[in-house]
């Protein structure tokens, strides 16, 4: 009895294994990347660090885009004032008055 258990067991982590690795290269292909400063959507997070960003909070293209590390959302709210916008892009381009660096010294953040 106890060598049947044993054998279903090792059967049925196979299949978790295999189901997870199906689930993973599924999701793996439907995602996309996001900067974080200007909402620009990138197929590779390569891609995404090699381009610079016009967004970018030293100034315009002075330095590289950021991956934002939160997951797709159907709304984005603004880590420092709350504010709401249905895409990242659109949040971004508004400057934030409750900035770290200062009243409207920045632009508004998604939160992750
Ligand atoms: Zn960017
Ligand atoms: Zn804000």
């Amino acid at each position: 009895m106890k060598h049947i258990d044993m054998k279903k067991r090792k059967a049925g982590s196979w299949l978790v294994i295999l189901t997870l690795t199906l689930l993973c290269s599924a999701s793996a292909d439907k995602k996309n990347y996001y900067c974080e400063y200007c909402g620009q959507k990138f197929a590779s997070v390569s891609s995404l660090t090699s381009g610079r960003c016009q967004r970018h909070p030293d100034g315009a293209f002075k330095g590289r885009h950021k991956l934002y590390e939160g997951t797709e959302k159907e709304k984005y709210t603004c880590k420092y004032c709350g504010m709401q916008s249905n895409s990242i892009s659109s949040l971004t381009s508004g400057r934030c008055q409750k900035h770290p660096n200062g009243y409207f010294k920045g632009r508004h953040t998604p939160a992750l």
